[in-house]
């Protein structure tokens, strides 16, 4: 009889410390999005484009766009690149 008794007691502590962790950590998701924003980074994930000059790969809105040579757009990862580019035409 002890026994079940006991068996009940370690299950209700069980109960209460899993939903008072589940509490905390909507508490703490709330405070802090770190699950949130990793989510938002991976649906963000824009094209890549490469730099015209040394081949690098960058973001589409981290890139410099340049003219359209052919009707192709060229982009550079910075204005040094371009730059670059520029004086080797
Ligand atoms: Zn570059």
């Amino acid at each position: 009889m002890f026994k079940i008794l006991f068996l009940i007691i370690i299950l209700f502590i069980f109960i209460t410390v899993y939903s008072f962790k589940k509490k905390i950590d909507g508490i703490l998701d709330s405070v802090f999005p770190s699950k949130n924003r990793e989510k938002k980074s991976k649906d963000s994930l824009e094209e890549l484009v490469q730099c015209a000059n040394c081949g690098i790969y960058v973001p589409r809105s981290h890139a410099i766009r340049k003219i359209r040579i052919k009707g192709d757009d060229l982009y550079f990862c910075s204005s040094k690149c371009k730059e670059e580019y520029k004086s080797k035409q």
